[in-house]
């Protein structure tokens, strides 16, 4: 075990016994927490994560569902080796290269048409402020010109990126309320589609549940003036601030009525549900699904896009924006220029990096393997468990699985925040015997913060590998709340 880092036994080496200077000097790196080091991992392979201490970390979650080839693919690094050979970096605003035009080819002949130039970027953050201006922009040199459109709706309980434009249309309260007096777009927020905490009763039905959120859209457009709104900005199935929420059957057409009626744009982010994440179905239009709304429960186009994550599977920072016809045209018959660049943008590297995953996707049909091993990741969580006293709702589509934990089942009150539940989980299964990463999620209840783990593997996952994960998580959440009956809140967890 090398010194200052974990024995295994805790999550963050050494504790404050080291004094107050050796904390300021360990690391130079400004990490999220600076009371703790984070571990360090000195290798990675499929999908193992080696650390400095010994120990092998299964890697569930892809980061944050984000190495969906799992990790040192040989093909992405023999592409980027040759990329660096041929060109490591231009500017994007004099010079074009095969890299980001083939994966700009790729990506939109995957949409059939729906979207027709795709952006380059770094992160999903920059995916999204691009989205927004882009929809600006579209608004100002559609004819006639419509500047009074500054306006974005999004939804309650979301988050779209930590820059301040996304993170001033996201809902996200704990990651938001810091930086409130300085996130300046105009926005609002109505409630998300999110049917265990959303419909009124068990008995409400679904469509009336989505009418009655289509009608609370509307009366947001009217009570924001429906000719001053932008766009409506969604995540088709909500990722870290609610954890794996498939919408409604029926919810995003409703949406897409309320949005064509007021002249609004909708974008979709799919910087975590896209690039096949959720495993959508074939249907006759996509008999090879990538996005999250080719798939026929989201079954609409948006008008802008975000991807991010899977696009480049982690082995290079990249993300993109794409955009239908409609809304280049307007720009090519306006200025002729869409008004945003950045230094990084289109870089060769990562469009090769991300090129080569996204033919290794489509060449190996892993989007085939994440529908397969998902149906039997989701009904294995749900019979180990869904009857455990903590566990509110199970719920989730391809790899892209979420368990939300509540301390009352039949009230759904949420755990309180300061006893970090969700956090202690993934704490917990990064311990050994364990060796598991498992994503803890929070933001699940309005205004108060909620506890949910988020399960992501690779794509490439097999049958006896998601038994392995379903295994351990299940020990890890048992093993977790043991704690709770043997503290006397059995009562609580039971009733
Ligand atoms: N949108 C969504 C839906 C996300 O999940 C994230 C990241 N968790 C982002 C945007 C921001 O992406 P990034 O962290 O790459 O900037």
């Amino acid at each position: 075990v090398t010194k200052g880092q974990s024995s295994g036994s805790s999550l963050h080496g050494p504790s404050t016994k080291e004094g107050a200077d050796d904390l300021q000097t360990k690391s130079a790196v400004l990490h999220r927490s600076l009371k703790h080091d984070p571990l360090r991992v000195v290798s990675a392979e499929g999908h193992y994560l080696r650390l400095s201490n010994g120990q092998n970390i299964f890697d569930a979650t892809g980061g944050a569902a984000v190495a969906c080839l799992g990790h040192g693919n040989k093909r992405v690094r023999q592409a980027v080796m040759e990329q660096m050979d041929r060109v490591s970096y231009c500017h994007s605003l004099f010079y074009g290269t095969a890299a980001a035009e083939g994966l700009a080819k790729l990506l939109t002949a995957s949409t059939d048409g729906e979207m027709v130039r795709a952006f380059f970027i770094s992160s999903g953050s920059e995916a999204v402020e691009a989205a927004l201006k882009l929809a600006r922009q579209y608004h100002l040199e559609q004819k006639p010109s419509q500047p009074e459109r500054k306006h974005f709706i999004a939804r309650q309980q979301s988050y779209h990126g930590t820059t301040l434009g996304a993170l001033a249309v996201g809902g996200h309260v704990a990651r938001r309320e810091m930086f409130e007096p300085i996130l300046s777009i105009n926005s609002s927020r109505v409630s998300p589609c999110f049917a265990y905490r959303g419909l009124r009763t068990v008995l409400e039905h679904e469509s009336a549940y989505v009418r009655r959120l289509e009608a609370e859209l509307e009366a947001e457009f009217q009570r924001v003036g429906p000719n001053t709104v932008a766009a409506f900005i969604a995540e088709p199935v909500v990722g870290a601030a609610l954890g794996c929420v498939p919408a409604a059957k029926g919810y995003f057409q409703a949406v897409r009525r309320v949005c064509d009626k007021h002249g609004a744009l909708l974008i979709f982010d799919e910087v975590m549900c896209g690039a096949g994440r959720i495993g959508p179905e074939p249907t006759e239009r996509f008999s090879n699904p990538l996005h999250a709304w080719q798939d026929p429960l989201i079954g609409v186009a948006p008008d802008i896009m975000a991807m991010g994550k899977g696009l480049g599977a982690g082995y290079m920072p990249i993300a993109a924006m794409l955009a239908n016809k409609k809304v280049i045209e307007a720009l090519q018959h306006g200025t002729g220029a869409f008004s945003h660049g950045q230094t990084y943008q289109g870089h060769p590297l990562a469009c090769q990096a991300a090129l080569e995953v996204q033919r290794i996707i489509a060449d190996d049909d892993l989007v085939a393997n994440v529908r397969k091993q998902g149906v039997l990741l989701g009904s294995l969580l749900r019979e180990k468990l869904s009857t455990h006293p903590a566990v509110g709702d199970i719920r989730g589509k391809g790899l892209f699985w979420a368990i939300e934990f509540v301390s009352n089942k039949a009230t759904k009150e949420p755990f309180e925040s300061t006893e970090a539940v969700a956090m202690g989980v993934h704490e917990l299964g990064m311990q050994d015997p364990y060796n598991i990463s498992i994503y803890p999620g929070t933001g699940t209840v309005d205004g108060r913060r909620g506890d949910h783990v988020i399960l992501a593997p690779a794509y490439n996952i097999n049958e006896i590998d998601v038994r392995h994960v379903v295994d351990v998580t299940d020990q890890v959440v048992k093993q977790f709340f043991r704690k709770y009956t043997d503290m006397s809140l059995k009562t609580r967890l039971v009733n």
